[in-house]
């Protein structure tokens, strides 16, 4: 079979981005990766899904709406604790005008809503229980042999997935990787929120700790602790006691639901293309949750990919053209070095047990909190509005 393009990954990114090409008119296959428990995987986890985001899926989800029964994020409020006994430091994000910053959606119900439009069918093919088993750089595209003997050709292809060992090794591609040797505990909680559109990050010294709620009596935490923390040692009651006492000031009667473990890496391609591949999604850049930016930044990636793609076709060229390849390493570069270095910088300053830092990093949110301009260009950015905007 010869398609436009083929995905490999069955993740989040790997199937927003079947759906967006395959909105496009382009012939899409994608192919799922197996031996991965993508329920167990996203059981309990929650997306804050900037208001950019959820602009953008509006546009490829037929039910949509959906997406807008989750409490809608008006304010984002940080809190420092201080290591000297001087009063915490505080800042908060929001648009003046009551706007909305973004929503926090469940990524169960987001994966649902996917696979029903991918269902749907139109110029998309899925495969399902194969593996690839060779992948061939042609001179104008792929071509890639399935362990169930079928043969696919594309012009592309898309990786989404760190699944497949093989074809790792066979692109050319550098990774910085990082065992962040942190652990982030996602946690739901049921209780009387106090402010139901206030999302709340508390800087601990274990790690940063969020409250994010998402219904109306329910909230996501999600606290990233460093392995060598002494929370990490207790008991799941001790940890849901020590939880529960930090979030209490935020939440009325809380009551934990669950709790999951996830281990936290960092990730980063130094390119996002070589040859007749494409990476997009997680296996581009994974990034530390402190900033709730991960899947945000991938839907980005997706969005400008599928434009450049969508741009260059309506004037002659192929979607494999080195121009469309070069231009899109190049204009998603700074976005993603910005947000997945800054936020592993912002975690290591922001959770110091260091005096000094602390003392400094109190006194640069200080200086953010009375700059309404410097926070007003971080939401532009965080909302996605600054990248969506200019579409
Ligand atoms: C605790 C936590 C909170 C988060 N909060 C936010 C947030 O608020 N906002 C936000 O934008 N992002 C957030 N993220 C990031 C977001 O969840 C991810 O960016 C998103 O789920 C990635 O989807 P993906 O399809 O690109 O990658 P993946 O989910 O990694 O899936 C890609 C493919 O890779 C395969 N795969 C996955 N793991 C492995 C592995 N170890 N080995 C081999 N193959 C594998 C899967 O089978 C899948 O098909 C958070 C992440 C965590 C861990």
């Amino acid at each position: 079979m010869n398609y436009d393009f083929i995905i490999y990954g069955s993740g989040i990114s790997g199937k927003i981005t079947t759906i967006a090409l395959a909105e496009e008119g382009f012939h899409v296959c994608l192919i799922f990766d197996k031996n991965i428990d993508l329920a167990k995987q996203n059981s309990n986890l929650v997306t804050f899904l900037s208001a950019g985001s959820i602009d953008y899926l509006s546009t490829l989800l037929t039910k949509h709406q959906h997406l807008f029964k989750y409490t809608e994020i008006k304010e984002i409020k940080c809190q420092l604790n201080s290591h000297t006994g001087n009063k915490r430091q505080s800042i908060s994000f929001d648009e003046n005008d009551d706007q909305s910053l973004g929503r926090i959606v469940n990524n169960v119900k987001l994966e649902e809503l996917l696979d029903e439009e991918l269902k749907k069918g139109k110029n998309i093919d899925i495969k399902e229980n194969c593996e690839i088993s060779s992948i061939e750089n042609i001179s104008n595209g792929i071509n890639l042999n399935l362990d169930d003997g079928q043969r696919l050709t594309s012009r592309l292809f898309i990786l989404s997935s760190l699944q497949n060992k093989k074809i790792l090794s066979s692109i050319n591609i550098k990774f910085i990787k990082k065992d962040l040797s942190q652990t982030a505990l996602s946690i739901t909680v049921k209780g009387n929120l106090k402010n139901k559109n206030r999302a709340f990050q508390y800087f601990t010294s274990d790690g940063p700790l969020a409250i994010l709620p998402y219904l109306d009596d329910v909230a996501s935490i999600v606290w990233s602790i460093k392995n060598s923390s002494k929370i990490l040692k207790l008991s799941e009651s001790e940890i849901k006691k020590e939880i529960i006492s930090r979030i209490k000031e935020i939440i009325d009667s809380p009551e934990i639901i669950n709790l999951e473990r996830h281990h936290l890496k960092f990730h980063f391609a130094k390119k996002l293309t070589y040859k007749n591949v494409v990476l997009l999604g997680n296996i581009a850049h994974n990034i530390h949750p402190i900033a709730g930016q991960g899947l945000n930044l991938n839907i980005k990636d997706i969005a400008k990919f599928t434009r450049l793609v969508r741009e260059f076709k309506s004037i002659g060229y192929e979607v494999n053209s080195q121009q469309i390849l070069d231009k899109f390493d190049i204009e998603r570069k700074i976005d993603n070095t910005f947000y997945s270095f800054g936020t592993l910088t912002l975690e290591g300053i922001l959770t110091s047990k260091n005096k000094l830092i602390n003392i400094a990093a109190r006194g640069g949110l200080k200086l953010l909190q009375r700059s309404s301009n410097l926070k007003k260009l971080f939401i532009k950015s965080a909302t996605g509005k600054s990248f969506f905007n200019s579409f």
